[in-house]
């Protein structure tokens, strides 16, 4: 199996000529591109982590073959899988400070190993082997897979069938013996010009009639009919117009795409689900399920560095040593390990399945993700706090190299002794960018509406918390005669 380098990987990416846009142009070599550029670094990093001799044990895993891959491309087989796939995490939340957007795909792939054989068991398909052969491909070439999930949706009140027009939930428009066509759009794609292969999934437990929805497969990102239009950041020019200063993160970020699908050929050998309505919903919630968890590490990640941005900010204000300085850093560290020990939590608690790979405490990850709503929030806030408000009103690096404002901006912008004006500059700007610029597209709304908005954790909380069993605790302190 090849472990392939961030160099070997960037350069597996050019030349591919896929159909992506930006701002209304063609982006010809996204690797290049100043904007997307930087988010695909963040995905390289999961590439050099395997062959760093500090994390290659964390960052590779051994099949059941007994073959080294990438931790991104590998079935669970243990708690201790799941466990350090979030350990993975958030070291590369910590080195990227950004959405570092492999683990979608991952995520994708352990679900549909599961849902897949389930299939094949109890209705006699054959789709579990098409997607240990296309797992094969996937590892031996050490590619990434984009997760595609998010139908556009349209009229969220009506159905996918009811919709005025039908191509709002992507769906199958033919078939034919040895291939199907899809037409549709997946929303929100994250690591969409970053990823080889696109994996897609129903994005909603689907009802007898509407088969045409229920469908799953894996397309090159090169498939003919394949358009991605890249979503903007806050501060996204920056990447193209200003110095690296201003950026507040300019090696690393993270980036999306409205993927079209315009009547895409899929070969059956690729298609995973086909009309079995009564399994999309399983599907679907395996992957929220292992998505959630994956909050747990990456959103602590980036946590880490907030805190280091917000130590270091109180530095160069000359109030570390404040009582309430120390508290809120205590307070951000409290919030930061909570989310990371639910990770922790739900993994540890996580069980095997039939299909001999394993999956996650479904109650811990709903929990750990529903505090990753709210979390980074408060981080952010209290980021900010620290930070004070030249967070938001600092001058541009350009004034800073201007031979008139420099100086000025040297001189009136200074803090602690023995702190650099432009290091407590360039501190704020990191700052900024992950509560406010394009980092905090990754640390903030993506906490709260990545795999899945707050209210589908509820949904999940309320089924499976065993309130019975709570009651029958209470009635038996109590003193209340049971009732049944
Ligand atoms: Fe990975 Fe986190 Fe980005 Fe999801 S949001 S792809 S878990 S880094």
């Amino acid at each position: 199996m090849a472990l392939r380098t961030g160099l070997q990987y960037l350069e597996s990416l050019r030349g591919r000529r896929l159909d992506a846009r930006y701002r209304g142009e063609r982006l010809t070599e996204p690797v290049d591109h100043p904007f997307v550029g930087p988010a695909i670094r963040s995905v390289a990093a999961t590439y050099d982590l395997a062959h760093d001799p500090a994390y290659a044990e964390l960052a590779t895993a051994v099949t059941p073959d007994g073959e080294r891959v990438n931790r991104f491309t590998h079935i669970h087989r243990s708690t201790d899988d799941l466990v350090l796939k979030v350990k993975l995490q958030r070291v590369l939340g910590r080195l990227t400070g950004s959405c570092f957007q492999r683990c979608v795909g991952w995520d994708a792939l352990n679900a549909l190993y599961i849902t897949t054989y389930e299939m094949d068991a109890e209705l006699g398909t054959s789709y579990h082997g098409r997607l240990r052969d296309f797992l094969r491909h996937v590892q031996s070439g050490d590619l990434v897979c984009q997760g595609a999930m998010t139908d556009v949706k349209g009229d969220r009140s009506a159905r996918p069938g009811a919709q005025a027009d039908p191509d709002l939930y992507l769906r199958v428009v033919d078939r034919a013996k040895d291939h199907i066509v899809v037409r549709g759009a997946k929303a929100h794609q994250t690591g969409a010009l970053a990823s080889h292969e696109i994996i897609v999934m129903p994005t909603l437990a689907l009802r007898p009639g509407e088969e045409d929805y229920a469908v799953s497969f894996a397309v090159p990102s090169t498939a003919p009919g394949l358009t991605f239009i890249v979503g903007r950041q806050a501060s996204d020019l920056r990447s193209e117009y200003d110095p690296p200063l201003d950026h507040g993160n300019a090696r690393f970020g993270g980036h999306e795409a409205l993927t079209v699908f315009k009547d895409v050929v899929v070969p059956m050998e690729r298609v995973f689900m086909l009309g079995e309505v009564a399994y999309s919903g399983r599907l679907v919630e395996r992957f929220a399920g292992f998505h959630r968890q994956s909050y747990g590490g990456c959103k602590a990640g980036i946590g880490d560095v907030l805190i280091g941005a917000a130590a270091l900010a109180a530095e160069a204000n000359g109030v570390a040593g404040a009582s309430h300085v120390r508290d809120k850093l205590v307070e951000m560290v409290h919030l930061n390990e909570t989310i990371y020990s639910c990770g922790l939590a739900c993994s540890a608690e996580g069980r095997e399945m039939p299909s001999g790979s394993y999956y996650i405490h479904g109650l811990l990850a709903n929990v750990c993700k529903q505090n990753v709503t709210r979390i980074p929030y408060e981080m952010a806030r209290l980021a900010q706090d620290l930070a004070g408000g030249l967070v938001c009103t600092l001058p541009s690096a350009r004034d800073l190299e201007d031979p008139e404002t420099g100086p000025l901006l040297r001189k009136y912008l200074a803090g602690a002794p023995g702190v650099a004006t432009e290091d407590r500059l360039r501190v704020l700007r990191l700052i900024e960018n992950i509560t406010l610029g394009r980092g905090a597209v990754g640390y903030l709304p993506e906490s709260l509406h990545g795999a899945g908005s707050p209210q589908a954790q509820r949904v999940v909380i309320g089924r499976e918390a065993p309130l019975e069993e709570y009651k029958r605790a209470a009635r038996l302190l109590a003193g209340i005669a049971a009732r049944d």
